[in-house]
């Protein structure tokens, strides 16, 4: 893309561009935190489920020093539904060193973004494009897929990143970097998308490469993907005479780690055997398999659970292991509870 192409892409990003609760009116920058803690949200996660989280974030903690001083397990559950919760955590731990590091304002600079939990080579670029206007490349999965296109780059995902990510560098144009990177993502979000770019209205069609050689839709090219493993357990909703159900903290590391959990047996490859599983419960208890169970699709693994019910008695009460807690269906809201954790309770509340 030449400087005229940047200066079309801006043209029409000045016509087109998408409100987001997060962004700054046009012609003003967004505060770094607001930057920030989008991006870290919008990673894995679609604009709209975003939007509601980000409103509720913004709310109760309005700056990086009042979400540094809230509780891990208030950020965890205010975080629970949005998946992959290692960023919540982060999230926590970013606030906290900016506020330790950098007395609350959020460096410029980028290794000093980068040495900050959470902040990768994307987060960096956008927070410093964004809300300090340097042009800096912030290169996510749908400004991949433009630059792919628009340069006509056959090498297959993930062998082309280096040379996207060079080429986006020199496309990034001195001034209005920040509205540059914001446009790249609208175009690639709702023009370049991934099946049947809208080449027809797009600012680049000009000058773009893909589409002239009518390869566009096939770009970029990825190499075949290797097949997730399944792995299946059988996971124990025990509930009370009170209708409460038992949970339990998951190890503060790891996949969801700090989260709530329905305690589990081991989620193993490989096929299931129930009646061994069974020997997993948490307390001896008269547990009734129940019919069907639960599916869940992490980033590494499909998890597939049978689930187990059963009643405790005052008697076994006592043989619970600390970090368990009793739950009540209406305060389940208020816990950190994983999606995959959820459709487990609400599994065995259904039946
Ligand atoms: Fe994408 Fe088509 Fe625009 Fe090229 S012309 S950047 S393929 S939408």
């Amino acid at each position: 893309m030449t400087i005229t192409h940047a200066t079309r892409l801006l043209a029409w990003y000045d016509r087109h561009r998408r409100t987001m609760p997060w962004r700054a009116p046009a012609g003003e920058r967004t505060e770094p935190y607001r930057v920030w803690l989008s991006e870290i949200m919008l990673q894995q996660t679609t604009v709209v489920t975003v939007h509601d989280y980000f409103h509720r974030f913004v709310k109760r903690w309005p700056t990086v020093e009042a979400l540094a001083a809230a509780p891990l397990d208030d950020v965890l559950s205010a975080w629970a539904g949005l998946g992959y919760y290692a960023r919540a955590r982060n999230l926590h731990a970013g606030a906290k060193a900016v506020v330790e590091r950098h007395g609350g304002h959020f460096p410029e600079d980028a290794a000093a973004l980068l040495a900050l939990p959470g902040i990768g080579p994307y987060t960096a670029a956008a927070i410093r494009a964004i809300a300090f206007d340097h042009p800096a490349s912030a290169v996510d999965g749908n400004v991949e897929r433009v630059i792919a296109r628009l340069l006509a780059l056959q090498t297959p995902l993930p062998d082309v990143k280096p040379e996207i990510q060079l080429r986006a560098a020199e496309l990034v144009p001195t001034k209005r970097a920040g509205d540059y990177a914001q446009a790249m993502m609208d175009l690639g979000a709702t023009v370049c998308t991934p099946r049947k770019p809208s080449c027809v209205i797009c600012p680049l069609m000009a000058g773009c490469e893909g589409r002239r050689q009518g390869i566009a839709e096939e770009l970029p090219r990825r190499a075949p993907k290797t097949l997730k493993p399944t792995r299946r357990g059988v996971a124990f909703v025990l509930s009370n005479r009170e209708g409460a159900v038992l949970l339990r903290k998951r190890p503060p590391r790891g996949l969801l780690g700090g989260m709530d959990e329905v305690p589990s047996s081991a989620w193993r490859e490989g096929r299931l055997v129930v009646a061994e599983a069974l020997k997993e419960a948490p307390v001896p208890a008269n547990w009734k398999v129940l019919e069907g169970g639960v599916r869940h699709t992490f980033t590494h693994f499909h998890l597939e659970l049978v689930v187990a019910h059963a009643t405790a008695t005052t008697s076994r009460l006592a043989k619970l292991s600390p970090g368990t807690a009793w739950v009540t269906l209406d305060k389940l809201t208020e816990r950190a509870l994983p999606t995959v954790m959820r459709k487990i309770i609400a599994h065995a509340v259904s039946k």
